[in-house]
């Protein structure tokens, strides 16, 4: 009767341990001083590693890229309070770095794994080994990652303007509005400035609306060359433009906007067999205690570019106040 008993138990017990030979999940246990005690099938798998390279191994030892600080503070909990911990691949995308060989997952260039770690042989209260449960989850990661990386993109396209890459004027005038309440803030100086092709009708009139884009296009690639990665442009109107140079003067603002004159001055437009130049004009405003809101920010530098039109056009004009 006894004997059959055992013998039952252990043919239970071996049906269990093949069983978390086969799961397709990592299971590896630990000894309090972290060494490895069990390493299955998948573990093999992955790793490239037999169970008795690794028996009797401390586990920072083997997987140079665990950080271990980090880890033995995380098991230290399981061992002392005898409760579980995990973590997500979020947090930490792996605890072993595996490389992924799935085929539709293709483009993750490692397994991501959400990591539970439970406490084992706690009878008497103490626990003596811990088991990490490794879960690949590289499926929901990637699905997860690139589905961010299509709605940052949809974000980017909403932001922007099709023809120039450039701000459109929504998004742009909110990001005016910000640097308006910055620098009030902070009690800083930036500059905005307007400019508007000129006589731009005449350019469509003469050789076309498609020619006319090419114009506009050409524009904001003068207007990306020569500004800074702090400025923020946009496409203010059909050929209108509007620039924020972040913690500028007037006076160094003017030799920006000059620069940018005389860089569209000289450029050449070709579009098909046509080549022509033409001009901008520009008004400059620097954020002076006398404006109150983005608004009339915005206000004082078309009054400048208004004044350069006025004064010949193919010039730059700074607002004086009212
Ligand atoms: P000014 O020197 O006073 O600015 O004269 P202008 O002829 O440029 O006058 P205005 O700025 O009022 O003209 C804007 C013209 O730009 C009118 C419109 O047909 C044209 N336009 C607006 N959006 C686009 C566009 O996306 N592509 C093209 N090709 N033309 C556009
Ligand atoms: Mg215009
Ligand atoms: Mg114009």
């Amino acid at each position: 009767m006894t004997t059959d008993n055992s013998s039952d138990n252990f043919k239970e017990f071996h049906s269990f341990m093949g069983m978390l030979q086969n799961l397709d999940v990592g299971l590896v246990v630990l000894d309090r001083e972290y060494n490895i005690q069990l390493w299955n099938n998948f573990m093999e798998s992955h790793s490239g590693l037999h169970p008795y390279e690794v028996r009797d191994q401390l586990l920072f030892d083997i997987f140079t890229e665990i950080n271990e600080e980090w880890f033995r503070h995380k098991a230290e909990c399981v061992f002392q309070l005898n409760t579980r911990a995990f973590t997500t691949w979020e947090q930490r995308p792996y605890l072993f770095k595996f490389k992924n060989y799935r085929p539709i997952t293709g483009s993750a260039e490692f397994m991501y794994q959400n990591v539970t770690i439970i406490p084992l042989d706690s009878s008497v209260g103490v626990v003596e080994r811990i088991g990490i449960i490794v879960y690949d989850v590289t499926d929901v990661a990637v699905n997860r990652i690139e589905l961010k990386a299509v709605n940052d993109e949809l974000k980017r396209l909403s932001r922007t303007d099709k023809l120039t890459g450039l701000f459109n004027r929504g998004y742009w005038e909110e990001c005016l509005s910000k640097e308006f309440k910055r620098a009030k803030r902070y009690e800083q100086v930036s500059s905005l400035i307007m400019f508007d092709i000129d006589h731009f009708k005449h350019v469509n009139d003469q050789y076309g609306h498609p020619a006319g884009d090419a114009a506009i296009k050409n524009t904001a690639d003068a207007l990306i060359m020569n500004m800074r990665e702090t400025d923020v442009a946009g496409r203010y109107g059909g050929e209108e433009y509007a620039i924020v140079l972040i913690n500028t003067r007037a006076e160094q603002a003017k030799i920006f906007a000059e620069r940018l004159r005389k860089h569209i001055e000289e450029s050449v437009v070709h579009y098909q067999d046509i080549s022509f130049q033409y001009t901008v004009s520009l008004g400059i405003a620097e954020l002076s205690d006398g404006i109150s809101n983005h608004e009339e920010w915005m206000e004082a530098a078309d009054h400048a570019l208004y004044q350069s039109k006025e004064g010949g056009r193919n010039c730059v004009s700074v607002y004086k106040g009212k």
